[in-house]
């Protein structure tokens, strides 16, 4: 199958990389001129427990030079969709499926609103990864990716795509209900990521408090009203299960607290952002997570650069 990966940072490169390991035809592609440049000249070094290797393959800044590819996963921030979504539609045709894995909501549906709808797939992985300079990343965690057609139908498409995946050792699985899916990462995320973001703290320490255990459950709970009224399935102990993943994940920050440390822009509006807007309407108060979202984007809209 031949590949392109639309965002080659630390999760497009890790994909990437492991998928070309299997043999499969990848092209990389990053506005990031000195990644680019890197992976080119020297290949795509992949740090795991210690231990180093390198993987040869092609990256190119300009999506031009890439012919169509059967697949093309989008990995850029969900800030880059709208972006990242143009040089998709162009490489996978008519015919090529586009995958997205990213967190928060609302990256399928832009991507259907370019590319033939019934040619898109979403879902979540438990990969980890991070970027440690240009041509370099380390592989943190690994897992399960689940993924699904967004829209009904095709589901053969989904599966061939998890059998390639899984045939490169990431371990893939479909689903018939993938939005319940990608619902239940977010509700992860809402729980734990601008928390942590706004306070500093490590996932684990949003333990610490009963008034943080607390924030996390308010802002839960209304996003779960929210994916309820949309008829997204949500696991019963969904508070439990968002205080266990900042446990599991303790020693962590959050993606979106890297963005902050780091003076990025972070994904706050396809995660509480998204809940606050689908809340409005719906007619559903949001009060939290609306509080969390104003406070994030104060932050990022004030970082001082230097
Ligand atoms: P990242 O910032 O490391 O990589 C994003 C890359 O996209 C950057 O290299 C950037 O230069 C590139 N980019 C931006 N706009 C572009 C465009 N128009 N065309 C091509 N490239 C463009 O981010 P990441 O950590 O790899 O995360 C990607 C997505 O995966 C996010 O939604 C994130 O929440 C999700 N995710 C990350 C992890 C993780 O462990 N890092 C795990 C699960 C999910």
């Amino acid at each position: 199958m031949k590949v392109a990966v639309v965002g080659a940072g630390a999760m497009g490169c890790l994909f990437g990389g492991l998928l070309a390991e299997a043999g499969a035809d990848v092209w990389l592609i990053d506005i990031w001129e000195a990644h680019v440049d890197a992976v080119n000249k020297n290949g795509l070094e992949i740090e795991r427990e210690g231990k180093t290797r390198t993987v040869q393959l092609q990256a190119v800044t300009d999506p031009d030079t890439v012919d169509q590819c059967d697949l093309v996963i989008v990995f850029v921030k969900s800030t880059h969709t709208g972006d990242a979504v143009l040089s998709a539609k162009r490489i996978a045709g008519t015919q090529g499926l586009v995958l997205t894995l990213q967190n928060g909501m609302g990256n399928a549906d832009r991507i259907a609103q370019d590319v033939d709808p019934l040619n898109v797939i979403a879902g979540t992985t438990s990969y980890g990864a991070t970027m440690l300079g240009p041509g370099r990343i380390r592989h943190a965690g690994v897992g399960l990716t689940t993924i699904g057609m967004w829209h009904n139908g095709g589901a053969e498409k989904a599966k061939k795509v998890a059998v390639f995946f899984s045939r490169a050792g990431i371990e893939t699985k479909v689903a018939e209900d993938v939005r319940s899916i990608v619902w239940g990462k977010l509700l992860i995320n809402v729980g734990i990521n601008a928390i942590t973001a706004l306070t500093g703290i490590k996932n684990g320490e949003l333990m610490d408090l009963e008034a943080t255990k607390a924030l996390s459950k308010a802002a839960v709970e209304e996003a779960v009203e929210v994916a309820k009224a949309q008829h997204i399935h949500v696991r019963e102990d969904v508070v439990a299960h968002v205080l266990e993943v900042a446990r599991a994940t303790g020693g962590n920050r959050s993606s979106m607290g890297q963005d902050v440390d780091n003076q990025r822009l972070t994904e706050i509006k396809a995660i509480n952002g998204v809940v606050v807007k689908e809340a409005a309407r719906l007619g559903i108060p949001s009060p939290v997570n609306r509080t969390l979202t104003a406070l994030v984007e104060t932050l990022q809209a004030h970082y001082k650069k230097g």
